[in-house]
């Protein structure tokens, strides 16, 4: 009897030890999410495939997870990026909980399993990747925010904000141009940053394929959707809001918690350059930026019991777009206040400067 409760034991120690158990309500630093990555593939091997698609600065490997079930047929595709801006951590958490929670469900639950029929999730766990080690390294770095590229001759600073450098209404309002020390540096010019032109160059090369890209960010508790831009507003705004309206339902009814949805100018601050801007700009019809919890108490360095909280919610958020965005393409079902007009409207504008306290 003693015998056999000590042989008990060492079983569920040797369980630990050897690593099985990936907590996704801890922060991880790098090595440990590119661990869990290549054991996250190999763990599902039928579903879940790694693609490098682009190099950092620094010449580390960018690569996502794609997740779906081969039918042979040609599929389309949601995008989801965690990890663009270095600091804030709880979103690389998400994108990993994000990614367990489609594996740990699709066998039962029958609407994930469609829709791993019929799309492929791209999902990127952390896209700055030197940033987020650079942000890892000690007390002084935690609060880094831009990749690590040196600035332009004559300036001393590293970074450019890589969601300011993207090709959409770029360096025209919500930038730094000239200052490279700033936090919201834009470039030398549309996409020069290796992880920008990452994204550009895979998810530009097939656009029409994906239905969906979100692109995770903290802190603030808001559901951002095109443009940036005040002056620019996308063709399918209406729908666009009812379906962020809606996702904020599903967010409140996990935890209670209220998420602000609208553009970037009307709820958080105006901006240009953005990926999800970029991404709308290219034609895919739901481009989101999430801004995860919380609302400033704790701001980019969210304590590690709110990983689990903030993950349920947002996963509930996120899959309300992506049913929405699965079911009109491949249902033809669509809410009526729906817009199609199909021209992108660009606006020559000058820049106007602004300056906010706190960049998310
Ligand atoms: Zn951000």
């Amino acid at each position: 009897m003693f015998n056999f409760v000590g042989l008990s034991l060492v079983v569920l120690l040797s369980a630990t030890v050897e690593g099985v158990e990936y907590d996704y309500f801890k922060y991880h630093p790098m090595p440990e999410i590119t661990s869990w990555m290549n054991q996250t593939a190999k763990d599902y091997p039928d579903v879940v495939t790694i693609v490098n698609y682009g190099k950092t600065y620094e010449n580390r490997d960018i690569n996502l997870l794609k997740i779906g079930l081969s039918t042979g047929a040609k599929k389309k595709g949601i995008w989801m990026d965690c990890g663009i801006h270095a600091r804030e951590w709880i979103a690389p958490a998400f994108c990993q909980y994000f990614v367990r929670q489609i594996l740990q469900t699709y066998k039962t639950d029958t609407k994930i399993a469609e829709m791993m029929k019929n799309v492929d999730f791209y999902v990127t766990p952390v896209l700055n990747v030197d940033g987020y080690i650079f942000s890892w390294k000690d007390n002084t770095t935690r609060l880094w925010r831009k990749n690590r590229s040196p600035g332009p001759e004559g300036c001393a600073c590293s970074g450019t904000d890589l969601n300011r450098n993207f090709y959409a209404n770029w360096g025209t309002i919500g930038v730094d141009l000239t200052d490279c020390c700033s936090n919201i540096y834009c470039g030398t010019k549309p996409v020069s940053e290796p992880e920008a032109e990452a994204v550009t160059k895979f998810v530009g090369g097939q656009s029409g394929d994906f239905l969906a890209f979100l692109t995770i960010h903290s802190y603030g508790q808001l559901l951002l959707m095109p443009y940036g831009h005040p002056n620019v507003i996308a063709p399918n705004n209406d729908e666009l809001m009812e379906v962020g309206l809606a996702a904020a339902e599903a967010i409140k009814k996990v935890h209670g918690k209220e998420y602000v949805v609208g553009t970037s100018p009307n709820v958080l601050y105006p901006n240009s350059g953005s990926s999800r801007d970029w991404a709308r700009l290219q034609g895919i019809p739901f481009a989101y930026t999430f801004e995860l919890r919380d609302k400033g108490d704790f701001g980019f360095k969210l304590p590690e019991d709110q990983i689990q909280p903030t993950c349920e919610e947002a996963y509930s958020g996120a899959l309300h777009i992506i049913t929405y965005a699965h079911d009109k393409a491949i249902h033809g079902i669509e809410s009526g206040a729906m817009t199609t007009a199909s021209a992108t409207l660009w606006s020559m504008l000058l820049a106007v400067g602004v300056t906010s306290a706190t960049l998310m």
